[in-house]
């Protein structure tokens, strides 16, 4: 069975954005391969410069994971650092990464507009540290979104230069885009994100789920109740495509006609991403009620996770001759 890779900075509560960009994509993959799903909480430090909440991060995004459907019977769930055989990869791959590749990389010239105070040295090795992630476990697949693709192709380029250096030892992994690459924001602009504040958590309440539908933008030139409206431009319309797939024709026509208004149509809205979410909060609501569930989970998948890290790197160091004294006789 083929192996799937996916990792994920811990930032608690999942949200829309996330729910149906990522999440059900690794809930679905679970009937087909053999999952790795990985809180990467060490990638998390490049740009954390504090970590009080990052325990509750984890927490909190797991048992969201958990609730929404990845089955940690099926899928190993664990946390990046609990396997520190990463670490040790991440160096390894390093020697053979020329480092014009990382400085290229868009994201690292992003990230060092971002936070100019803090261009670490981890936010270049960004890419190799991902890099040693997939290949610890030598996964064949890895679900990304469109943006990720250079980070991937990345990957790829840094495993075929181990390989063609070293003798074989990792597959090529292979991107899987998802069926939703990009859920806007309530503000209709950006990609949904916490950072943003523009988004709609998962777990919230059907009250605050109103109360956050209600602050979305929808078509700007629609200033007055009799206004025609233009939903191909709404995201609130867009919304409605996905959790309110059988009325979406007649709100569109409602919209077009000034038959229907932004609060009703919102209104509908919030009801059925509430109504959706339903049977989620109600499994996060019994699997937060078990005492010492998620660290249980996260030690059994650190386990199964650390039993291939270990023969991988023992493959590795025979391949790089970096075998101990008593493998010399
Ligand atoms: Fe958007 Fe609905 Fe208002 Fe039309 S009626 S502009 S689809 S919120």
């Amino acid at each position: 069975m083929k192996r799937v890779f996916s990792g994920f900075r811990p930032t608690g509560k999942q949200h829309l954005g996330n729910y149906l960009g990522t999440i059900q994509n690794c809930v679905a993959l679970q009937d087909e391969y053999e999952c790795f799903y990985c809180v990467v909480d060490i990638h998390a430090l490049t740009t954390l410069e504090n970590t009080e909440r990052l325990q509750e991060d984890i927490y909190e995004m797991v048992l969201d994971w958990l609730a929404a459907g990845i089955d940690p019977q099926k899928s190993v769930v664990f946390v990046q650092s609990h396997v520190p055989e990463v670490m040790e990869l991440h160096t390894l791959l390093s020697m053979v990464t020329p480092l014009s590749w990382l400085l290229r990389v868009p994201t690292f010239k992003e990230k060092v507009k971002m936070q100019p105070h803090n261009v670490n040295y981890g936010l270049v090795g960004y890419p190799v540290l991902m890099t040693a992630d997939i290949a610890l476990y030598k996964g064949d697949i890895v679900p990304v979104g469109e943006d990720q693709l250079p980070h991937l192709e990345l990957a790829r380029e840094i495993v075929r230069r181990f390989n063609s250096l070293f003798g074989f030892v990792f597959p090529e992994p292979q991107a899987r885009l998802t069926s939703f690459p990009l859920i806007l924001g309530l503000d209709g602009v950006q990609k949904m994100s916490k950072s943003y504040d523009n988004h709609i958590e998962i777990s919230a309440s059907p009250q605050v789920i109103m109360e956050r539908v209600m602050t979305a933008v929808t078509d700007p030139a629609r200033q007055f109740r009799s206004d025609a409206g233009h939903p191909e431009i709404c995201n609130v319309f867009r919304l409605h495509k996905i959790f309110t797939p059988a009325s979406a024709d007649e709100i569109a026509s409602e919209c077009r006609s000034a038959g229907i208004g932004c609060v009703t149509c919102k209104n509908m809205l919030a009801q059925n991403i509430g109504s959706t979410l339903e049977p989620f909060r109600e499994r996060r609501a019994v699997l937060s009620s078990k005492p010492d569930y998620i660290a249980q989970v996260l030690a059994q998948g650190a386990n199964r996770a650390e039993f291939i890290a270990r023969k991988t790197i023992r493959e590795v160091k025979e391949k790089m001759r970096l075998l101990r004294r008593s493998n010399y006789s």
